[in-house]
């Protein structure tokens, strides 16, 4: 039986771009292994989600390994939290939270205070604050990013009472369609309870009070001189608690580990039970150790039936800096990292996205992701030509629309990778 190397480049899909002639950044990158592969294997298109909806990284993810995204779903801050070690309890409930820039009337100008690179001295003086019986533990997480874990009694009691996700977002650039030049949210909570209400309530004086000691706090009064936004308040989202899932070996029956660098990934992975390895040089950002990451997921395999290897670079590119050229420039690193594995025997080498990221957008869509299936195995309706011949193959957003694989949806990923896997 084949095991399988499961690659994700987040936000991989993307729309022509014209300084590419028309081409995508993937169709624009000098990609010679992937391109291999699919002249060999077969592709197609995907989308991880119903095309109704926004396509979030971790419910795309979910989706793609076969879980029910809105059951199986704990809340982005569990996995972030997971992501990052923390041991998280039943009864707290976690937040991902942004560093954010606002203005004196709270407006959000900058959901990312400029990317900052560090928040642990900002995490530090806002650490362990009480409010009415509520305890803030914060931790800082890649660049602007962190966790906001909420202990005490009220958060119990609150948590006995409600099923799901439960407080509302304050980040008003992330809830709904995105958003800047407005205020942060009043948090909310759902549930027509006292105990909700006093959370919410003690997570709102939190931000307020965290606004004023980080505006004072010397990291930002140096960012303000040096004429950057400070990091001056703390944006929460994603409200979850631990919640029991089916474990991937229980459900596939396949020994899993998980290759990632950014902390989201690596919680989904935990959360799932696969084994999360620590590579050094892997950053979560455009910089990381792509042959680190390749060499790892190769080592990992021998004692792996499933090796979820996942790029996060496609997806920073293009969302947060518009830039396809570096979105290629991504791709053309990390598939020149591949060549480590053309001699691999008995694995199939699976490559898609979890979502589109077009850099016209800055944001994520519902545009389908290339997909391509690297059988060792030969495939019966693999790509051919009008003579019946296998056709030179570059892989892509056009090449893929017209595979032989056709359009699949994130739910159905897993059964043909079982059934291929069988072949
Ligand atoms: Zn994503």
């Amino acid at each position: 039986m084949q095991k399988i190397l499961f690659i994700i480049f987040d936000g991989l899909g993307d729309r022509p771009i014209k300084k590419f002639g028309g081409l995508t950044p993937l169709e624009a990158a000098h990609t010679p292994n992937m391109d291999q592969w699919v002249h060999k294997g077969i592709c197609g298109t995907m989308n991880a989600m119903p095309t109704n909806l926004y396509p979030t990284s971790e419910e795309a993810h979910l989706a793609i390994f076969g879980y029910d995204f809105v059951r199986d779903y704990p809340g982005r801050g569990v996995l972030e939290a997971l992501g990052i070690g923390i041991k998280l309890k039943p009864d707290e409930m976690a937040f991902r939270i942004d560093f954010g820039t606002v203005d004196q009337s709270l407006k959000l100008i900058d959901p990312r205070a400029g990317v900052i690179e560090s928040t642990e001295k900002l995490c530090k003086a806002v650490d362990g604050v009480e409010v009415d019986g509520v305890t803030f533990k914060i931790y800082p997480s890649l660049l602007y990013r962190g966790v906001l874990v909420l202990s005490g009694q009220p958060v119990k009691n609150y948590l006995k009472k409600v099923k799901h996700a439960a407080i509302s977002d304050t980040d008003p650039h992330k809830s709904g369609p995105h958003k800047l030049d407005v205020r942060v949210l009043h948090p909310q909570s759902f549930g027509e309870c006292r105990e909700g209400k006093t959370v919410a309530r003690a997570l709102e004086r939190y931000q307020y009070l965290t606004h004023e000691i980080l505006e004072e706090y010397k990291v930002n009064k140096k960012r303000v001189k040096q004429g950057l936004p400070p990091a001056n308040f703390i944006l929460a989202r994603g409200e979850g608690r631990l919640k029991p899932v089916q474990s991937f070996k229980d459900r596939y029956g396949l020994k899993a580990a998980c290759v990632a660098g950014a902390p989201l990934y690596k919680g989904i992975a935990s959360y799932l039970g696969m084994d999360v390895l620590h590579v050094r040089g892997a950053t979560g950002t455009l910089d990381t150790n792509a042959d680190a990451k390749v060499k790892a997921s190769i080592k990992a395999l021998k004692k792996n039936d499933f090796v979820f290897l996942h790029f996060k670079g496609t997806d920073m590119a293009a969302e947060e800096l518009g830039s396809p050229e570096l979105k290629k420039k991504f791709i053309e690193k990390v598939d020149k990292s591949f060549s480590r594995l053309s001699g691999l025997k008995n694995v199939m080498i699976v490559v898609t996205g979890d979502h589109s990221t077009p850099c016209e957008l800055h944001d994520h869509s519902t545009d389908p992701v290339p997909l391509l299936i690297n059988s060792q195995f030969p495939i019966p309706n693999a790509r051919l030509n009008s003579q019946g011949k296998r056709s030179n193959a570059k892989f892509g957003e056009s090449e893929c629309k017209d595979g032989n694989l056709g359009h699949i949806y994130g739910k159905d990923m897993m059964k043909k990778l079982l059934e291929m896997r069988a072949m």
